[in-house]
């Protein structure tokens, strides 16, 4: 099969035996995949990746020994592979197992090749949604996660900073728990997306895009800040944002070292907040209502043996999420 790999921040095809599965996994044939910024960051140097990335994905199950009921059926997956018994995994968050794998991340092989394998009690049966917004459920379930995490109220003054696929993401997921969320970004396009679906919206004016700009239209500072900018000074204007006692989200990660205004973090007794990969049960769910629409979300959908003009195409500043469809 054909595959790419990663390798010293530089992209390879590489022709792969087809795995096999083993018992507890089962063979999934890729039919899309979504290329992330965390894929760029792996490309990078993020976790000192080397090896085939791609976690975002949708695919058919082929073989699978010992649960042939999950043959013929499409699939989207969960990505992190627990050990199984520490104390994480018994409490099913293999997500902060010490052990833990991750699908095209971190020691398993990921989506960008024709197959992978899956632990089989990974996996989600996708129905009634088109494989194309499928394969928005990773993504979507990390958006998700901050309403799993922090009481979201209504009367709640919440503000999401980024535009890019995180924050609009987030903004229309979370509309629905606080329908008065504002999301602030610095490009009208994106901006627009957001307000399609009812989101307020607030646009940073240049040259400065000082982001003092949303304290002055909005009446001064919010209960609960969202930083999705994926920049590393997103977390110091976040601050800037909250008010005393508030809630600060933080959803970038970064191949970049970063400075967080700490003295402010403590003198105005700010909760800090790591908010990562969430449930996808949940995500399919909303997906399958239609509670929101990924779909102006989509930039482009290459097909695979054009890897590199779509991860070209996804790393342009300001893309949307770039698809690959598979043969
Ligand atoms: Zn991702
Ligand atoms: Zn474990």
């Amino acid at each position: 099969m054909r595959s790419v790999e990663f390798r010293n921040g530089k992209v390879f095809w590489a022709e792969r035996p087809i795995p096999e599965p083993q018992k507890g996994e089962v063979l999934v044939k890729v039919l899309y995949a979504g290329i992330c910024n965390t894929d760029l960051e792996l490309l990078h140097g993020y976790y000192n990746f080397n090896g085939v990335a791609g976690h975002e994905f949708v695919g058919e199950v082929i073989k699978a020994p010992g649960h042939e009921e999950w043959e013929g059926l499409k699939v989207v997956a969960e990505i992190n592979i627990g050990c199984g018994s520490c104390s994480w995994c018994l409490k099913k968050e293999p997500r902060h197992c010490n052990n833990r794998k991750a699908i095209g991340i971190k020691n398993w092989d990921g989506a960008f090749a024709e197959y992978l394998k899956v632990p089989v009690n990974l996996l989600h049966k996708v129905e009634s949604i088109p494989l194309r917004e499928a394969v928005f459920a990773e993504p979507l379930a990390a958006a998700l996660e901050i309403s799993q995490q922090i009481h979201l109220r209504n009367s709640d003054r919440v503000v999401v900073l980024g535009d890019g696929k995180m924050g609009l993401l987030i903004s229309l997921a979370l509309k629905t728990y606080n329908p008065n969320l504002l999301l602030v970004g610095k490009h009208q396009t994106k901006l627009v997306i957001a307000a399609e679906q009812k989101v307020r919206t607030f646009q940073l004016k240049p040259p400065s895009f000082e982001i003092t700009q949303v304290l002055d239209e909005y009446n001064g500072k919010f209960d609960i800040v969202i930083e999705a900018t994926g920049r590393p000074e997103g977390i110091n204007n976040a601050l800037e944002l909250v008010r005393p006692e508030g809630i600060v989200v933080a959803k970038t990660t970064s191949h970049l070292d970063f400075k967080v205004n700490v003295s402010k973090l403590v003198v105005d007794e700010i909760t800090l907040v790591g908010s990562r990969c969430g449930d996808i049960s949940l995500a399919l769910q909303s997906l399958k209502e239609k509670r929101l629409n990924v779909v102006p979300l989509i930039e482009d959908c290459y097909p695979f043996d054009k890897f590199e003009e779509a991860l070209a195409r996804a790393g342009q500043k300001g893309a949307k999420k770039v698809l690959l469809q598979y043969s």
